[in-house]
């Protein structure tokens, strides 16, 4: 049964959208839709999947204007919503680029039983689910999406009930492109609607809180499909004596509270050679004082609202969890209420491992800093998490940085810069811990985790065989 379902707006607060939840009849004519249409689109040449994609980035520029403003209202931030839609064609271009190489077939080659030549072939699943969050909505929904589809995949994407306005328009541009039409759809709606989808694929791929990804897990399991989940993180960022501290200060605590906060790779812990602890949390508030909330101006000030109301009460209970064990507040820190709900970005101190703010992911604009004593500490520091997703080291020398990225815990560490994996798509990392599980969403395996390896064993003496012609026959 179909059932209507109010949408907050995150920078006024109040519900001005809705959607219509789809039931199990639609969600399983929408499956039977793109099945339907999936042969036909893998059995197209890769540099024709290659053209198709192409021409729906034109679709998308076409709609990129409508696409922005209702990301904007989703999310409450302007440059951001403006920097996923732009990112769509980065996406494309990179897919269309990359994909026909990695996902080649194989020239056949002689096995060492010399009479059989084998080469591998790749197999899309069929149809491919993309379940996504709210943090990065567009980025989120798409960035495994191109690569399935390339693949030879349908897909469907089940986009987080919490930012669910820009799918509208978006679905203006899939329809622009009939050839795109047929094998992706956009379903909106709850987790209700995301375990149904879990359950209707051949694979999924999931990007979310590690509650919800164990969920998935276990219904791919049931269903013995892969499951590729991107979930959180807590990640560290050390800060070396011989570090410039200065540019470390800036940079890690820019990372530390951009898009407030709310994404994965977000550094959340920061570790910091005693002999530059106090001058690095001077230099640290300072730079957070200067950013500013964008509010009462969207278009001014780089700290949107929180996105999630509960996030917001979620990151509070963190800092006076963090406070009552006798941590210290040194700017920002309070919720700011005018409808939406924003923080300013906030430096703690005096921090200690048996606080919440250390072990479990924030995801709000928050920057604890603690000292450490030697290198041998820090790394013991960084690696005490159950999370791995990726890591930051501030060092004097690139080998001193890479000497000490190759000890910490985590699938992608950032040497003197931070998360860079935002950014640089190919190198392959994976996630440790329960930040994730299944193959890396960069690299070639962004593509490959998209198929299914088929090995075609040809006995190249067959007739000769047959004839008698060899000895032993
Ligand atoms: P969430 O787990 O609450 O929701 C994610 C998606 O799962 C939503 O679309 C939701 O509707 C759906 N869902 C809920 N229940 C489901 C079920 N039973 N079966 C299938 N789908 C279901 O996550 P969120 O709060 O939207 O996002 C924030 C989280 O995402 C953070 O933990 C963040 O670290 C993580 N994240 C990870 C990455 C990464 O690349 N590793 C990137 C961005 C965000």
């Amino acid at each position: 049964m179909s059932q209507e379902v109010a949408v907050r707006n995150p920078y006024t607060g109040e519900l001005d959208f809705s959607f219509t939840e789809p039931g199990p009849a639609t969600l399983q004519r929408i499956g039977e839709r793109l099945r339907g249409a999936q042969p036909d689109w893998a059995a197209l040449d890769i540099g024709e999947r290659a053209a198709v994609l192409n021409k729906f980035g034109a679709c998308l520029q076409k709609h990129a204007a409508d696409i922005t403003a209702a990301l904007v209202a989703d999310t409450g931030r302007t440059q951001v919503a403006a920097m996923e839609v732009g990112g769509l064609q980065g996406f494309i271009r990179r897919t269309v680029q990359d994909a026909p190489q990695v996902l080649a077939p194989g020239m056949p080659r002689p096995a060492q039983v010399p009479l059989i030549h084998g080469a591998a072939n790749r197999k899309p699943y069929g149809l491919v689910g993309n379940i996504s969050p709210w943090n990065f909505p567009i980025i989120l929904s798409f960035l495994d999406t191109f690569p399935a589809l390339i693949a030879g995949n349908a897909v469907v994407i089940k986009p987080s009930e919490v930012t669910p306005r820009w799918t509208e328009p978006l679905k203006a541009a899939i329809a622009d492109c009939p050839e795109i039409d047929a094998v992706l759809d956009i379903v909106v709606g709850t987790g209700k609607v995301g375990a149904m989808v879990t359950d209707m694929v051949d694979a999924i791929v999931f990007t979310g809180s590690v509650a919800t990804g164990r969920m998935v897990a276990e219904a791919a399991a049931r269903n013995f499909i892969p499951a590729n989940l991107e979930l959180g993180g807590k990640d560290p960022a050390l800060v070396l004596a011989s570090a410039d501290i200065e540019y470390a200060a800036r940079t890690i605590t820019f990372s530390s509270v951009q898009s407030t906060g709310q994404a994965c790779q977000s550094l959340e812990r920061v570790y910091v050679a005693q002999e530059h602890y106090e001058r690095f949390v001077e230099l640290a508030v300072g730079h957070a004082e200067s950013l500013a909330i964008n509010y009462p101006d969207i278009n001014h000030g780089v700290i949107g609202p929180f996105i999630f109301e509960q996030q917001a009460y979620k990151v509070k209970e963190q800092l006076d969890d963090a406070v009552s064990k006798g941590a210290k507040v040194l700017c920002g820190g309070e919720i700011l209420d005018h409808g939406g709900l924003w923080m300013r970005p906030t430096v703690l101190t005096g921090v200690t491992h048996d606080m919440l703010v250390m072990q479990e992911e924030t995801f709000g604009p928050v920057v604890p800093i603690m000292p450490f004593t030697d290198v041998d500490h820090a790394v013991e520091l960084a690696n005490d998490t159950q999370y791995g997703l990726s890591a930051a080291v501030f060092a004097g020398s690139d080998d001193e940085g890479r000497a000490v990225a190759a000890r910490i815990n985590a699938g992608a560490v950032s040497i003197n810069d931070a998360a860079l994996t935002a950014m640089i798509h190919e190198f392959e990392h994976d996630s440790f811990g329960y930040s994730g599980m299944g193959r890396s969403r960069a690299g070639a395996s962004a593509y490959t985790r998209f198929t299914r390896e088929q090995s075609v064993m040809t006995n190249v003496e067959s007739k000769a065989l047959l004839a008698g012609e060899l000895g032993g026959g």
